[in-house]
């Protein structure tokens, strides 16, 4: 599989494709121009990866263009680290902007002329009520609001006080500019909202130019219309903020005549996807970073060895709908499975040790087997694994007195060690406690690379490495952060169902030489634990591996099931 979007977009089609194309057909539209709108207050999620896939894919389908803009109205939690990050994760995901990127405070001063522009039609007022005079003046779901006392403020003194506003005279939240609509109005967005406030605080790109600013409403819909974009693709929530965001447009004397259109946002079960609970998290050390490999950010996911392709392969299949829904987080996984097993090389580690020493086997020799780096891919090639007189096995690869199924290693039995030969197990050690501590085998010379001459057959191949060549490692294993499907569901804390046992870091695990310097970032498999990939806390001589998945796929089990059970009694299904 190639690693460029196009390729893997196999999305069934969707509303919104159909709108482009009706738009496009009936001349609405020239050319199609979308942009993927951050705000530079966190780091982005696998929510956004599916707003970016649906806002580039959808572009590049259409020969249109995807702006990158940052949403930067709000200089109190927007920070420069945010955007460089957010950069690097579309890029990673791969889109690219070109020169298109934007930032809304690039517009500040174009926002503003548009701001004394309503004024100057009697549209919008300044208004000294206190927030909380606010809230109550506003009304309810099922009560009109009240005309504040300011409402009716001529526009010569709202022009001179909204002025006196950006001049820095008066205090912080003591005034505000508002949209003059309709305050009995039955959607509440549309009851005079307000459009500018007052806010001594740098901005990361304007810095103290400004201590007003323009809210998401004013500025989101102004600047889709600075930028010519045809197509403004949003999420649900904000499909009851259309109705003002087709007013301002309409009554302000912007370029172009953007069209918002809303779809369902990404839920994942087992995942908090909610900046400000993310946020949280890292604030308050319940993870280490925002890349910590138990986040559902893109640099969490990356880290976690967790492919590109897979996260825009698993988005294809969620389609694009207008009714929210939770996904499962196994079909993602599941994705990346499916992907990793195809493409990832196999190499052996182990985990946990257990000594064995080849009595048979000749001291300081060493026979170098022929290993296949991936069963799956005949063009993969093959590498030399070093066998030795002592070698290491898994821990619970062994068992002294092992009930029926067990058909690993077991006293007086026989197995085979992969890519090596057959080995029976002659003798346990123990330690005082009686924890088996040391193995001793005997090795079949005949039976290298994997096969008796004589046709005897054994039921277990285990994974081994060399105790003289191996690399100590250490191997941080995860788990989802979450035990509820839905944190925090019913009201309660989402904190409170965080997993205890979400990391588990192995400090003894041991490497085949061939992994001393695996590239970073390269996702490979160890055979029978699951997929791994080096963390950049590795150093030479000491590499950190986390996983990325084991390789039992659950959801790929549970759909097996589900169609065995829609079978109709007696019978087969078909297909
Ligand atoms: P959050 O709701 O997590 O705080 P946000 O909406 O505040 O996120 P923005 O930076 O404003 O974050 O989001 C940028 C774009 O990504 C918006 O257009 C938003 O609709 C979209 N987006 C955010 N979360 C999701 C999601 N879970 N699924 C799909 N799109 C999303
Ligand atoms: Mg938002």
């Amino acid at each position: 599989m190639t690693d460029t979007p196009a390729e893997t977009d196999a999305a069934p089609s969707h509303f919104i494709r159909e709108i482009m194309r009706d738009d496009l057909a009936a001349g609405r539209t020239t050319e199609v121009v979308t942009r993927f709108p951050p705000e530079p207050n966190g780091y982005l999620h696998i929510g956004h990866a599916k707003s970016i896939c649906l806002n580039f894919g959808i572009a590049d389908e259409f020969g249109g263009r995807c702006h990158l803009r940052f949403d930067d109205t709000n200089p109190a939690k927007e920070e420069q680290e945010f955007i460089d990050a957010i950069k690097e994760d579309v890029r990673w995901l791969g889109f690219r902007w070109d020169a298109h990127e934007y930032h809304a405070s690039d517009y500040f001063e174009q926002l503003y002329a548009w701001a004394e522009h309503l004024i100057e039609n009697g549209l919008a007022y300044v208004d000294d009520l206190s927030p909380e005079e606010m809230r109550e003046y506003r009304g309810t779901l099922t009560e009109p609001g009240t005309d504040s006392p300011h409402r009716a403020r001529p526009a010569d003194e709202n022009l001179a006080l909204f002025r006196a506003m950006r001049a820095g005279d008066f205090t912080d939240g003591s005034k505000v500019l508002r949209a003059k609509i309709d305050m009995a109005h039955g959607n509440m967005n549309m009851r005079d909202p307000v459009l500018y406030r007052i806010l001594r605080q740098p901005h990361p790109r304007t810095g103290d130019a400004w201590c007003i600013y323009p809210t998401y409403d004013f500025a989101h819909g102004q600047s889709d219309a600075i930028e010519g974009i045809t197509h403004s693709l949003c999420t649900l929530e904000f499909e009851d903020h259309r109705p003002l965001y087709d007013w301002l447009v309409d009554h302000l004397p912007v370029p172009a005549r953007p069209r918002q259109h809303e779809f369902a946002r990404l839920n994942l079960s087992y995942t908090v996807l909610s900046k400000r609970r993310l946020t949280q998290l890292v604030a308050d050390g319940h993870v280490d970073g925002w890349d910590d490999p138990r986040m559902p950010t893109l640099s969490g996911l990356r880290r976690r060895g967790i492919p590109a392709v897979t996260i825009r392969d698993f988005i294809g299949r969620l389609g694009i709908t207008k009714s929210d829904s939770l996904t499962e987080v196994q079909l993602l996984e599941h994705c990346v499975r499916e992907h990793l097993n195809k493409t990832a090389e196999r190499r052996m580690a182990v985990l946990r040790p257990l000594k064995v020493v080849i009595e048979n086997f000749p001291e300081g020799e060493v026979d170098e087997l022929d290993a296949v780096n991936n069963p799956e891919d005949p063009d993969g090639g093959g590498r030399k694994v070093p066998f030795t007189r002592e070698i290491y096995i898994e821990q619970d690869d062994f068992m002294e007195e092992p009930p029926k199924k067990f058909f690993r290693l077991a006293p007086e039995r026989e197995v085979r060690l992969r890519y090596a030969f057959f080995v029976t197990c002659t003798e346990v050690i123990k330690d005082t406690q009686g924890n088996v501590t040391e193995l001793r085998c005997t090795y079949d010379p005949a039976t290298r690379g994997g096969d008796a001459p004589d046709g005897r057959k054994v039921k277990g191949t285990l994974h081994w490495v060399s105790a003289s060549h191996g690399i100590p490692a250490e191997v941080r294993l995860y788990d989802h952060l979450f035990t509820a499907e839905a944190p925090g569901g019913g009201g309660g804390d989402f904190l409170a169902d965080i997993n205890p046992d979400s990391l588990e870091v192995l400090n003894d695990a041991v490497l085949e030489p061939a992994l001393a310097d695996w590239p970073q970032g390269k996702t490979l498999q160890f055979e029978r634990l699951g997929y791994f990939v080096p963390d950049p806390d590795g150093r030479p001589g000491r590499p950190v591996f986390n996983r990325t998945m084991t390789l039992r796929d659950s959801w790929a089990r549970a759909q097996k099931q589900d169609r065995k059970q829609a079978r109709p009694p007696g019978g087969k299904a078909k297909g």
